[in-house]
């Protein structure tokens, strides 16, 4: 279990940390990889809970001493990335780690992971859905939301085909069955 990843990537609003969190309740093999960022906490979001949270600067400096396995700027002036330290952190467990990421990272994952790796593609059933749930989250600006329903349509199409397993998120309790199945066998059988 020691060096077995997961994968999870969607649009935001496709539904994707709330398959996550099911997950990672459910076997406790399973941790989550905790991304350093530069954004702002929203909310009651904490440091070293749902992220690790630095300046814009403090974050190109770690860039520069390569303390990163993938990173990248998600939003013009968002920077999000893994760093090494978490791998090893989550590995020397003994657990296997669990990637919540946008699409571009994911697919940087799965290449450098490879077969230690399953990734799924979590997909909103249509962009008017997707809008829907964000203006439903309440956490951002219609600004922000329209940024973020353009760079999810986008997503979907680079998406088709890079993944393991493309999971549609049209009905939750089917969502959760499907994702438990998919990484029980993996976790199982590979
Ligand atoms: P949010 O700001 O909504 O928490 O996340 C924005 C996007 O950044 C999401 O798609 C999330 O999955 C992605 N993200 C979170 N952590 C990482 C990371 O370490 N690397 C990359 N490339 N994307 C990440």
């Amino acid at each position: 279990m020691g060096n077995k990843v997961i994968i999870f990537s969607a649009p935001s609003g496709a539904g994707k940390s709330t398959i996550v969190n099911h997950i990672l309740g459910l076997h406790p093999e399973l941790e989550f990889s905790i991304s350093a960022t530069s954004r702002a906490p929203r909310g009651q979001e904490q440091h070293g809970v749902e992220y690790y949270f630095y300046t814009a600067e403090e974050f190109r400096q770690m860039i520069e001493e390569d303390k990163f396995v993938e990173h990248e700027e998600v939003y013009p002036g968002s920077f999000y990335g893994t760093l090494k330290s978490e791998v090893n952190r989550i590995w020397a467990k003994g657990h296997a780690i669990v990637f919540d990421i946008d699409v571009q990272g994911g697919v940087n994952l799965k290449r450098i992971f490879g077969e230690k790796a399953l990734s799924v593609f979590i997909q909103a059933p249509s962009v008017e859905v997707l809008r829907e749930r964000l203006v439903g989250r309440g956490t951002d600006t219609p600004e922000a939301i329209e940024k973020r329903v353009a760079k999810a349509a986008s997503e979907m199409e680079f998406a088709a085909g890079k993944f393991d397993y493309v999971l549609v998120n049209d009905d939750l309790s089917k969502a959760f069955a499907e994702a438990e199945q998919v990484i029980g066998s993996f976790l199982t059988n590979s």
